[in-house]
């Protein structure tokens, strides 16, 4: 089967940021969905983007999927306390 990848990514949008931060193997007994939650939670990522590279070509891997974490969005835009 393909590899996987989950890639956590930081957001803002008021400061034009997407920016990579970590990537992460997922396990090929692992859950996608709930690998991709579990990088979001430890690098606190509102953004994470499963990639799967194919067997044919590792150098070109896909995006598989994209998953959003609202309780990881930035808060920089509220008013502060
Ligand atoms: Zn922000």
């Amino acid at each position: 089967m393909s590899a996987f990848t989950a890639v956590t990514y930081d957001v803002c949008p008021h400061e034009s940021l997407f920016e990579a931060m970590n990537s992460y193997v997922i396990e090929k007994e692992e859950d996608i969905k709930a690998a991709a939650a579990k990088a979001a939670a430890q690098d606190v990522a509102p953004v994470v983007h499963v990639y799967q590279t194919p067997v044919e070509d590792e150098s070109a891997p896909l995006l598989y999927k994209e998953y959003t974490f609202d309780a990881y969005t930035c808060r920089c835009g509220e008013p502060r306390e």
